[in-house]
């Protein structure tokens, strides 16, 4: 890393302090070193490199807020190891932080204090981003956002397009020259969000929303203008920017004045607009906000669609995707729809709220530089899915999906990976 101006370093420490309360406090002094969290992270365990542990990413920013921040760290650093903030140490931060962590959280859960270890390291972003340093491969993704309007730059005239041949399909399929896609409809009881790799790359998942909506006799709506369900700036750690995605999308449910917001299969999605825009924009929202899987469960529960669970013959599993249970808590929904749309169900291990991250989470998806690691720590995942024998994996979150799609094929797993929303779909009776 080059030398850094004092301006910089100054930008960086600025966020420390900007964030020293009790929560940051709280987890950078209740350490007590016993290395319990060591086996919870995959980057860990899969390259046995000490530095990747979760207690040395908690004690780097550590030492650097005590080298400023407290008074023997200014006067005697050595003592307390407290390092400065400089070249060798961003580089450090950078390494670690962005390269090194999926901000997946399994960490948190397993220390017996009570680390929070992913909030350090989101801070820890958050000063980089400040500072300028963010991997120009993941920026890339927030300017794509910021200056189109979707992660994926994708041309309104092309997103129209792509949905206007899904309708056709869908009435096609159904039979019906009525079904249909609603687009920028206002009123309407739901908005429904998309992932931009949706309309890129898999158009079928939201050919299955469609479907169900249309099973369910659903009013609802797709906005052309903002869609995307995604807020890379969250894995930035730039608030500001974080801010002004979410904004947007608040804009666009009150401009149509829909009910409810439905956030896609997403994970970070849904945390970044259903937890973390309420403070990043300062209010809470006026209105529901929930994710499709919840939506899904409620349909089938309330009996609102009908599905066979004896169409499908396969085995499937399922992937849970660590902000959707982890910070989410949406754990029993997606079992509930898997016990209604599947007959033979095996669970991973662990499964649930101590998941094993698909390791594309935190942006690595963005980050090509660290593709390397990004496919060495799936090695845990693609093991636990060889484990269970199971033919179909499905998960709802699009990055986890895209992710396991990669695994499939470089370990060579031979299984099929789907979104919920298209396995409902498949079992939908249609009356
Ligand atoms: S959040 Fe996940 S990837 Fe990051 S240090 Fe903790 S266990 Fe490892
Ligand atoms: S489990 Fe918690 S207390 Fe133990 S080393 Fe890890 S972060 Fe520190």
């Amino acid at each position: 890393m080059e030398h850094l101006s004092t301006h910089t370093i100054e930008k960086g420490l600025e966020i420390l302090r900007k964030f020293d309360d009790g929560r940051f406090l709280t987890s950078i002094n209740s350490c007590v070193h016993c290395g319990l969290c060591a086996d919870s992270c995959m980057y860990y365990v899969s390259m046995k490199e000490n530095a990747f542990i979760p207690a040395k990413k908690v004690a780097l920013i550590e030492s650097i807020y005590k080298r400023y921040y407290t008074f023997t760290g200014r006067t005697f650093p050595k003592l307390i190891h407290a390092k400065e903030l400089n070249g060798e140490t961003t580089a450090e931060l950078i390494d670690l932080f962005y390269g090194a962590c999926t901000l997946c959280g399994r960490c948190n859960i397993h220390c017996a204090i009570g680390v929070d270890i992913a909030y350090l390291v989101s801070i820890g972003r958050a000063m980089l981003a400040e500072m300028g340093l963010t991997p120009p491969t993941l920026q890339s993704t927030v300017d794509a956002a910021l200056t189109s309007g979707n992660n994926m730059r994708i041309a309104t005239d092309d997103f129209v397009e792509t949905l206007k041949w899904l309708e056709e399909e869908l009435r096609d399929e159904v039979n019906d020259p009525d079904a249909s896609i609603p687009l920028n409809e206002k009123d309407r009881n739901l908005l429904y969000t998309l992932n931009p790799r949706e309309p890129k790359f898999f158009p079928l998942s939201i050919s299955a929303m469609a479907k169900i909506f249309y099973a369910a006799r659903e009013s609802w709506t797709i906005s052309t203008h903002m869609y995307d369900v995604t807020n890379y700036a969250f894995f930035t750690g730039n608030l500001n920017e974080a801010r002004i995605i979410a904004q947007r999308m608040l804009d666009e449910v009150k401009k149509l004045n829909c009910r409810e917001l439905i956030l896609a299969e997403c994970g970070h999605g849904e945390r970044a607009f259903r937890w973390e825009a309420p403070n990043y924009l300062q209010t809470n929202f006026d209105f529901p906000v929930r994710t499709s899987v919840e939506l899904l469960a409620q349909y089938i529960a309330s009996g609102r669609i009908k599905v066979d669970k004896t169409l499908m013959k396969e085995k499937v599993t399922l992937h849970d995707p660590c902000n959707l249970v982890r910070s989410g808590g949406i754990i029993q929904e997606q079992r509930y729809i898997l016990s209604k749309t599947v007959t033979d169900f095996v669970e991973m291990n662990p499964h649930g709220a101590d998941n094993l991250c698909c390791g594309g989470g935190g942006g690595q998806l963005s980050m090509s530089e660290y593709n390397e690691r990004r496919m060495k720590i799936g090695e845990l995942k693609a093991e636990q899915i060889k484990k269970t024998g199971a033919s179909v994996v499905v998960s709802p979150c699009h990055n986890c999906v895209d992710q396991l799609l990669q695994l499939n094929s470089y370990y060579k797993l031979r299984v099929k990976i789907k979104t919920l929303a298209e396995l409902v779909a498949e079992a939908l009776v249609l009356e």
